[in-house]
């Protein structure tokens, strides 16, 4: 095939020859400079037609496109000419070629049309950093290009990604006065711009002035009420949605199926389930592959492997959300199964994949294969491992008790270790009492993350481990001092459509009195089962939470007894956490599956306890 240059100069030449001999006696009657000059013109000007269609036909890669540029410059068609660079960076922004080479040509346009700076301003919003988007527009205000109606969406499309909100609602502001704000097309854009940027309420204000409001508008505020964490917003929105005779697509299944994984709304996303079954909506792969990550992001696997089996087609997504999901849920030899499955069928694992199959050894306690699997990820399949995959390592080895070797191989990782690692690597050390190399993982982690509340809880675990009550003493003393704020704990539960929320000692609830005598019962009956809470030494008790008394349960007691006393017997409980199980809460809860013979799933904030007949799928490790 000829390269777009070699197959334009074979045309020209034979467009010239022709054109020569049709018209033999057109350049007889003219002066000899005019005649130089007119060719000249007119050659110039077919070149730059014949640039410009280079442009629209064969400019299928980039490269290509340089030769095209590279060809038009040889050639003395300038920038400046109308077209040429608007095409060009039209061309590049369309296959999403690097935007400093865009900017470059942009720079030499001396008067860009409205249809260049919406190129240029769309081009940075796509891109990876999408700022100088922002840059652009100011640019634009100041010359004498009034904006258009494709301006804005683009705009607030780089802003939605950069998250300021001060500068959205100044556009938002412009879209006022330049008369704008009327057109669908740029109130969607807003609603995105909003929800991406945590203000789902005004969102939701703009959204209820709309006079007409299409399926992209509901899916935006929808969307952003569920990256906002408000499932029942989410929730209210979409039956409304559905009383106002608005069909939801794949995106609405999407966003919802989202944000009730978040926050274990399971059973709103069951009926969501058998609604997307009903409209034929389940074909949808998308909305399928959220669909297989809730349930398993609800700890209900069984379910996600019911939706897995059902795809007709499968992706790798698929395959990785289930991988990983059963990975994160404790079931690692079915995870690892899984995968040499997806190897037999030929699919190739991502780099998501290996954080699955990574994860699943770490939990089985498989460090060898571990390795082997780390050494196929990059060798088998080309994948150069980031931080995460070194991640995974250190947690494989911290599992199986190998922390001296966790450390070296910290210190020989060619990417610099981030504060998850080295929090990993101190985890471990809690655990298996290494006291040495716990104190320099601390130290790592103060120089990152110098007020992060867990890491205080992991070394004060470590010193009390050994019984140094005075170093245990000067780590809360520290805490106090350096002002580490607590975050406070909260448990989510769903009961019904509604997601509840306890946090800890909550009294607001109006079964508060039943909730109380419920968790006195359990605390009666756990002590029968020898369970004694750990009240042993205050100091060495410093939790994420604060200590827990009698009055005041810590919210994923409160939550469970909320659930006992709501719900018929062998009913599975599920709880969201959002900080690390304490100690004595996963003890306790361990008892309540036993002697309530409930099933308790808790997701905490980095991982899932599947607790059954006393036993938890952590095997204690967390
Ligand atoms: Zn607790
Ligand atoms: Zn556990």
């Amino acid at each position: 095939m000829l390269l777009p240059e070699q197959q334009f100069l074979s045309e020209t030449e034979t467009e010239t020859s022709s054109s020569s001999s049709h018209n033999p006696s057109s350049s007889t009657s003219l002066p000899k400079s005019a005649i130089t000059s007119a060719a000249a013109e007119s050659k110039k000007s077919y070149i730059l037609r014949k640039c410009i269609a280079l442009l629209h036909s064969c400019a299928s890669s980039v490269p290509k496109l340089r030769q095209v540029h590279a060809f038009s410059i040889r050639n003395g068609v300038p920038l400046s000419s109308p077209d040429m660079g608007k095409y060009l960076i039209f061309s590049l922004v369309s296959l999403s070629g690097p935007m400093h080479y865009a900017r470059k040509v942009f720079d030499q346009i001396p008067h860009p049309n409205i249809f260049t700076w919406d190129t240029m301003i769309r081009g940075y919003a796509e891109s990876e950093d999408p700022s100088p988007a922002l840059h652009i527009y100011q640019r634009l205000r100041l010359s004498s290009v009034e904006p258009d109606t494709h301006t804005y969406p683009f705009l607030l499309k780089a802003i939605a990604k950069l998250m300021i909100v001060r500068e959205g609602e100044k556009v938002h502001c412009s879209t006022l006065k330049d008369g704008f704000e009327s057109l669908m097309f740029v109130q969607n854009a807003l609603l995105h711009f909003y929800g991406a940027c945590g203000r789902s309420e005004s969102a939701h204000c703009l959204f209820e002035k709309m006079p007409y409001k299409d399926l992209v508008a509901w899916n935006s505020v929808i969307n952003g009420y569920a990256l906002n964490n408000m499932p029942n917003e989410t929730l209210t929105l979409f039956r409304k949605m559905g009383s106002e005779n608005v069909k939801p697509d794949g995106f609405t299944l999407v966003s919802l199926f989202t944000a009730c994984a978040e926050l274990g709304a399971l059973s709103l996303g069951r009926r969501a389930h058998v609604y997307m079954t009903k409209t034929g909506l389940d074909k949808n792969l998308h909305a399928a592959n959220a669909l297989l990550v809730l349930y398993a992001k609800c700890g209900s696997i069984k379910e996600a492997k019911k939706v897995f089996d059902g795809l007709q087609i499968k992706s790798v997504v698929s395959w990785t959300s289930l991988i990983v999901g059963l990975a994160v849920n404790g079931f690692g030899e079915e995870a690892l199964e899984l995968f040499k499955e997806m190897e037999f069928r030929r699919m190739a694992p991502s780099e998501i994949t290996f954080v699955g199959v990574l994860y699943a050894c770490s939990h089985c306690g498989l460090v060898d294969e571990g390795f082997a699997y780390f050494e196929k990820m990059k060798k088998g399949y080309g994948i150069v491992p980031k931080i995460e995959h070194y991640g995974c390592m250190v947690d494989l080895m911290g599992r199986a008790g190998l922390v001296k070797k966790a450390y070296k191989y910290i210190l020989e990782m060619p990417v610099k270790p981030n504060a998850v690692i080295w929090r990993t690597l101190l985890g471990a050390c809690a655990i298996t009492g290494d006291l040495s190399i716990g104190e320099i993982a601390r130290e790592e982690l103060r120089k990152l993350e110098p007020k992060h509340c867990g890491d205080y809880v992991l070394i004060s675990n470590l010193y009390a481990s050994e019984r140094r009550w005075s170093d245990v003493h000067n780590v809360r003393k520290a805490m106090l001092d350096e002002g580490v704020r607590k975050v406070p704990g909260h448990s989510l539960v769903e009961l019904g459509n509604i997601t509840y929320e306890f946090v800890m000692g909550d009294k607001t609830h109006a079964q508060t009195e039943a909730i109380y005598s419920k968790l006195s019962e359990m605390t009666r009956l756990l002590r029968l089962e020898g369970y004694a809470p750990h009240t042993s030494n205050v100091l060495a008790d410093i939790e994420e939470e604060e200590k827990e008394t009698a009055l005041s349960y810590h919210s994923e007691k409160i939550a469970i007894a909320f659930v006992l006393i709501n719900t018929p017997p062998g009913t599975l409980i599920r709880i969201v956490k959002n900080l690390r199980v304490c100690g004595d809460c996963h003890l306790a809860i361990k008892l309540v599956s036993k002697i309530f013979r409930r099933e308790i799933v808790v997701r905490d904030c980095s991982r899932f306890h599947h607790f059954k007949d006393g036993e938890c799928s952590c095997k204690d490790y967390w």
